[in-house]
């Protein structure tokens, strides 16, 4: 396709940011709107797995990803007194794809923002008309714009999918997460590492500047309000051994702690005539394969080749959806399956992490080894 095709991109997270640059590199200039007022991705950290580097180095980020970033060499399960159950290598599986960074979002998202290009912040779409030769968009300030096509980057939440699809709500996957960043260095700081208790678990990641903690509990959806919060989550996870007891006593505030459901959304549809969805608004699951980040690059990439290899947008998202649909499918089974094993009894759980831990969890990754 012509690099003059109008196109609108919803959302500046990962996909929708990553797809810009993709675009951009292409010969596109798509227009981004963001619905927020100010960019602040929440005061936490991720994982950014070699994967996803791959499609970052293909964007020309990975040096400032790696500078700004903690290269991780090695995955932990531990059990919650911090005796290792099994010490996984990264390299042997990921050597030829690229490094596992631990990153602070708000960095990520800088970098993904690096490329000068201008968005629209405070925006989004209140109404939404297509034919076969357009999409007309009317924008919450009353403008509106014709595209040839307008991705729908918004997240678990997304107006876009409202907009094309009809109304759909994500699912509550019965856990709930704390998450928090300090600035205490991780002991061993090229590890990410699962602290397994019974219905529950500690993550602890290097970022960089310090540490990223997610604590992640079993059970009904709930909210945890701010104030108290901190006293709250110590006393949960007060069992657990020295690193995870250090991280929590190095927190100062309760509203440093982003307290959220771990919800799931599986649209069947992903596009529908000129309008596509990517990312966590087509595909969110739970983050027990760490690949959200990961699968919303892979798709930004992958558009991107599609638009520009085809003749015109209704054959490039069908290609899209074809290349994108099983590769997401394999990882949605993966986590059910990593979601399985942490429920079983941790005795249980525990002997067969010890057994078996390696080589199942290189089996969970390795077709992602292969390029998207
Ligand atoms: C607890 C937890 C831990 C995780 N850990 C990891 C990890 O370690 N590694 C990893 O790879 N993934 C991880 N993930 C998953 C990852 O965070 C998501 O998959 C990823 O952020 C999805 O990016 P996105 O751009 O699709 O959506 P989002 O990040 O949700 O971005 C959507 C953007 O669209 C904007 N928006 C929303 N609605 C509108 C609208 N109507 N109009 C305009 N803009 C709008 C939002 O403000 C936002 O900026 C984790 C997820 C959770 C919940």
């Amino acid at each position: 396709m012509s690099g003059r095709a109008r196109i609108l991109i919803v959302g500046g997270g990962i996909a929708g940011l990553g797809l810009r640059v993709a675009l951009r590199q292409r010969g596109f200039r798509p227009d981004l709107i963001e619905r927020e007022t100010h960019w602040q991705p929440p005061g936490t950290g991720i994982a950014v797995q070699p994967n996803a580097m791959r499609v970052l180095v293909g964007l020309g980020l990975n040096t400032a990803m790696e500078r700004a970033g903690t290269t991780i060499r090695r995955w932990q399960f531990r059990d919650q007194t911090g005796a290792v159950l099994c010490d996984i290598p990264l390299e042997p599986l990921w050597s030829r794809v690229g490094p596992f960074i631990g990153i602070e979002r708000a960095k990520l998202h800088a970098i993904l923002r690096s490329d000068g290009a201008r968005w629209r912040l405070g925006t989004w779409i209140v109404a939404m008309d297509q034919d076969s030769r357009r999409v007309q968009v009317t924008f919450n300030d009353g403008s509106t714009g014709d595209y040839d096509l307008v991705v729908g980057a918004d997240g678990l939440y997304s107006g876009t999918r409202r907009l094309a699809l009809g109304p759909s709500e994500p699912i509550y996957g019965g856990q709930m997460v704390w998450r928090s960043l300090s600035p205490l260095p991780l002991p061993e700081p090229d590890s990410v590492q699962f602290w397994l208790g019974d219905g529950c678990f500690f993550g602890l990641c290097p970022v960089g500047s310090g540490t990223y903690g997610f604590a992640n509990i079993t059970g009904p959806r709930g909210y945890d309000q701010v104030e108290g919060r901190l006293e709250r989550l110590r006393a949960r996870f007060d069992g657990f051994g020295a690193a995870v007891q250090d991280f929590l006593t190095s927190l100062e505030r309760d509203d440093q702690i982003h307290c959220g459901p771990i919800e799931w959304v599986e649209a069947e549809q992903w596009c529908r005539g000129r309008v596509a969805l990517i990312g966590d608004a087509a595909h969110a699951g739970s983050p027990m394969m760490g690949q959200g980040g990961s699968m919303a690059l892979e798709d930004a990439l992958v558009l991107a080749e599609c638009l520009q290899a085809a003749p015109e947008v209704e054959v490039a998202l069908s290609t899209f959806v074809a290349r994108r649909k099983p590769r997401v499918g394999w990882v949605r089974q993966q986590r059910l399956a990593v979601g399985e094993t942490l429920r079983l009894p941790p005795a249980v759980r525990n002997a067969s992490l010890r057994e078996r831990g390696w080589s199942t969890f290189y089996d969970r990754f390795k077709l992602l080894t292969a390029p998207p």
